[in-house]
C-alpha cells in the first residue's frame, strides 16, 4: 500500500477488500512506543485484552512481546496495566536507546 499514487486510491478511500488490516502497518506512524518491564509483569494479560490492534503477543498464556509493526502507540496497554509494567516512551527516545 505505501508508495501508492493518489490516482490508485479508490474514490472516497473506500476499503474494497475485506480482511486487509494486516496490510496496514499502523506502527509506521507511531509517535510513542510501549516498553515492557518484565520484572514488574504478573502476566494478567489485561494489556492483551485492551489493545485495539492485537499488537500485544502472548505465548503459553503469558505476555510475550509487542508487535511494533502494528502497535500505533495509543498507550491503552500502559494505562490499564495494574503493575506499571509498561512504560510509554517517545519513538525518538526509544530509537535512540535502540542505537546504543
Ligand atoms: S497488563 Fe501489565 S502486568 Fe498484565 S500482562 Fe500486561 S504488562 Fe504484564
Ligand atoms: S500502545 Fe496501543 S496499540 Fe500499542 S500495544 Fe499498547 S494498546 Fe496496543
Amino acid at each position: 500500500m505505501s508508495g501508492e499514487s493518489w490516482k490508485e486510491i479508490p474514490i472516497g478511500g473506500v476499503i474494497e477488500k475485506a480482511g486487509n488490516s494486516k496490510e496496514y502497518k499502523t506502527g509506521s506512524w507511531r509517535s510513542n512506543r510501549p516498553i515492557h518491564v518484565p520484572d514488574k509483569c504478573i502476566h494478567c494479560m489485561i494489556c492483551w485484552i485492551v489493545c485495539p490492534d492485537c499488537a500485544v503477543k502472548a505465548k503459553d498464556g503469558n505476555f510475550s512481546h509487542f508487535d511494533y509493526d502494528y502497535c500505533k502507540g495509543c498507550g491503552n496497554c500502559a494505562a490499564r496495566c495494574p503493575k506499571d509494567a509498561i512504560v510509554m516512551k517517545t519513538e525518538l527516545e526509544a530509537q535512540k536507546e535502540d542505537e546504543k
